[in-house]
């Protein structure tokens, strides 16, 4: 159990009597905590590809002669290393305005079969034909944003071919549900062990940070999850099985759902 802080003032008051003001400080503390570990790791991300990009170029100008082929492959190196950078602040800038208490929701009837169709077709080009991808589409459509809605869907269906190895299968369900509607994200990859699945939503938790890395992960796409679903009044369920695959179960509320005409 965390210790509860709180700020005692006794201000005068009428001259005679006093008033006590109290602030319960912990939870400023949290937060003020959380913000210091964001920014640290926020850094430190950012300061490794930047590393790598210093490094080449360094080389560049150290050895202008250096055989085509060689600068060739750095330039590459450097592209992605940029590109990581890219894909950190792009995520990053998106949290930030995502978490913001002024910011929104703007609402609109979003048909989810096309929205679930693009989806699919952008997983088949980062799958390129490693993996068997199914769409099932039987339910409502939804109220909400459709920026939102796609970066949420398309984060938990990027993650599912991430962390699956070739010849795995990943299905994608858009079904009714008791509630309203579910969205389900179904691997058959490495899965994730009971202790971690608590932690996934976290800002830069990762079970594994060296395959992420790999991957091109930012460690922020389900933190962006849990936000785009908060803001939908939607819920996650996360189940998994180290070796065997993993359920991601997004459910929508039937205050969001629309049903077709
Ligand atoms: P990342 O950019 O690292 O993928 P995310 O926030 O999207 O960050 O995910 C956090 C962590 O959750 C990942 O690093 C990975 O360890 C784990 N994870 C997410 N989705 C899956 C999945 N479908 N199968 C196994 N592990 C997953």
């Amino acid at each position: 159990l965390q210790e509860r802080k709180l700020i005692v003032q006794i201000i005068p008051f009428e001259n005679r009597r006093q008033i006590l003001v109290t602030h319960d400080v912990t939870e400023t503390e949290r937060i003020d905590m959380m913000r210091r570990d964001f920014v640290a790791n926020a850094s430190h991300e950012l300061r490794t590809p930047l590393t790598v990009i210093n490094g080449f170029l360094e080389i560049a100008l150290a050895q202008p002669g250096l055989d085509m082929e060689i600068r060739t492959s750095h330039l590459k190196l450097m592209t992605e290393q940029g590109q990581r950078m890219q894909n950190l602040i792009n995520d990053m800038l998106t949290l930030t305005r995502l978490e913001s208490v002024d910011y929104p929701l703007r609402a609109e009837l979003v048909h989810v079969r096309p929205l679930l169709e693009g989806i699919l077709e952008e997983a088949r080009a980062l799958s390129a034909g490693k993996h068997k991808l199914t769409l099932e589409i039987e339910g409502p459509n939804l109220k909400g944003n459709l920026d939102e809605l796609r970066s949420a869907f398309s984060n938990l269906v990027t993650n599912a071919i991430r962390y699956t190895p070739e010849a795995g299968s990943i299905s994608l369900i858009w079904k009714s549900h008791e509630r309203g509607a579910k969205f389900v994200v179904k691997d058959t990859g490495i899965g994730i062990s009971q202790e971690h699945i608590a932690r996934l939503t976290e800002r830069f938790y990762r079970v594994d940070k060296s395959r992420s890395r790999e991957t091109q992960g930012t460690g922020l796409g389900l933190a962006i999850v849990r936000h785009v679903l908060l803001r939908h009044r939607a819920t996650l369920e996360i189940a998994s099985v180290p070796e065997q695959g993993s359920t991601f179960k997004v459910v929508f509320p039937a205050s969001q759902t629309v049903i077709p005409a």
